[in-house]
């Protein structure tokens, strides 16, 4: 039945991980995975995740069906984590906010409302380079994906004149994708007032803005900093849709829980985009897990909780920035004469380090380092032993 069919690559990243696990070198390591380690290079259970599941097993927590559109304790927290405690969208019930399978389902569905119901185009425009989901998410939405430049190779830093021209010359009406905070892979965001440039060209252009919000927290360790981007074009008076993740922030990988919403004009638009929504999610996964949405429930909900887990993601944050100042110092202790400055200064799980593809595979067959052949690593996954002055292990778990 299935003769035609033809046999596909392996998936970009999650290849790296196979094949990091047949390498039979005991010095093997991990760097394409998108996971949070801690010191002794173990996945990290947060303590206000722990309390919460605690508590959600002492109040016997059922195994019903959640709303189609989830929990409403859990899909209005989410919406004031990103949108702000005082949000006036929030206060206003603009919010049409759905709980996602994690941010790739979020994405997803956000995907296939806009194909549905977005009638000015169908045509999505991605930063260069892009976190390399996002192709097939909104492809398979019915999308298609065109360029803005983003990442300079030059200085491994912000291309802000040439993502501004590029995007002054983006047709009218056209969707543009912005990763919120710690741009997946290059690490590069933009600066608070490059953010109020960005957004006044997208508003004379018509464009209807996408935030990706998968590191909330995880770039600068503070939430609302993190967000700064987000607001402003809320501020600056976008109606605009988001794709929230809790897999890096509250290290809830498998757990797969995130949100989706779109930013009403008025309460009426609000209740027939979400109707509409509701209508979407139910033949595909009728209504979304109940364990990871109880836990944000109560981690944001609950005060003393909501204080530990705060804690908790500056404390990640700090050890992955303090990682890469470890590593561009260790560089230049080896002799390296190389300006590394760009590993410093970009920001979040990833750094791009700029090498190129002959650099990535010889590092991978001659010391069995695995990475992106873009040469992205994961600077939240290694362990640095100030004994051994270098980095001693990563995981094999897998993660996108
Ligand atoms: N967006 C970006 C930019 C990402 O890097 C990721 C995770 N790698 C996601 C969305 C979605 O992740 P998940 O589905 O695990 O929440």
């Amino acid at each position: 039945v299935w003769a035609d069919v033809p046999l596909g690559p392996p998936d970009a990243i999650l290849g790296i991980t196979e094949a990091f696990k047949k390498d039979k070198n005991p010095k093997r390591i991990n760097l394409g995975v998108g996971a949070y380690r801690d010191d002794a290079g173990k996945p990290f259970i947060l303590e206000s995740v722990k309390k919460a599941e605690r508590q959600m097993i002492e109040e016997g927590l059922d195994h019903e069906y959640a709303p189609i559109s989830g929990f409403p304790a859990f899909t209005e927290a989410s919406a004031k984590l990103a949108l702000g405690d005082n949000s006036p969208a929030v206060a206003g019930g603009l919010n049409a906010t759905v709980q996602g399978i994690s941010g790739t389902g979020s994405l997803r569905i956000g995907g296939d409302f806009l194909k549905r119901f977005y009638t000015k185009s169908h045509e999505i425009y991605f930063p260069t380079p892009t976190w390399g989901n996002h192709t097939p998410i909104f492809k398979d939405a019915g999308l298609t994906i065109k360029p803005y430049r983003y990442y300079d190779p030059k200085t491994c830093g912000f291309d802000f004149n040439g993502a501004l021209e590029d995007i002054s010359k983006i047709p009218e009406g056209s969707i543009i994708l912005l990763h919120a905070c710690a741009h997946n892979p290059t690490g590069v965001d933009p600066q608070p007032e490059q953010w109020k440039e960005i957004s006044k060209v997208v508003k004379k252009r018509k464009l209807y803005p996408f935030f990706d919000v998968a590191y909330q927290g995880f770039g600068s360790g503070c939430i609302d900093k993190d967000a700064f981007g987000l607001r402003h074009f809320i501020a600056d008076g976008h109606t605009l849709c988001l794709a929230q993740s809790y897999a890096k922030n509250m290290g809830l990988y498998g757990e797969r829980v995130g949100a989706f919403t779109i930013v009403c004009s008025d309460k009426k638009e609000q209740e027939r985009v979400m109707s509409q929504l509701k209508i979407l999610i139910r033949p595909i996964y009728s209504n979304p897990p109940i364990h990871g949405a109880h836990i944000v429930a109560k981690v944001l909900n609950q005060p003393d909780l909501r204080s530990i887990w705060l804690k908790e993601v500056k404390q990640m944050a700090d050890r992955i920035i303090t990682m890469r100042t470890r590593l561009r110092d260790g560089l230049k202790k080896e002799g390296s004469s190389h300006n590394w400055q760009h590993i410093t200064d970009q920001i979040g799980m990833f750094c791009f380090t700029g090498l190129k593809p002959p650099q990535v595979e010889r590092l991978t067959n001659e010391f069995s380092v695995y990475l992106t052949k873009d040469g992205r690593i994961s600077v939240a996954a290694w362990l640095f032993s100030e004994k051994t002055r270098g980095i001693v292990i990563a995981s094999s778990s897998s993660s996108v």
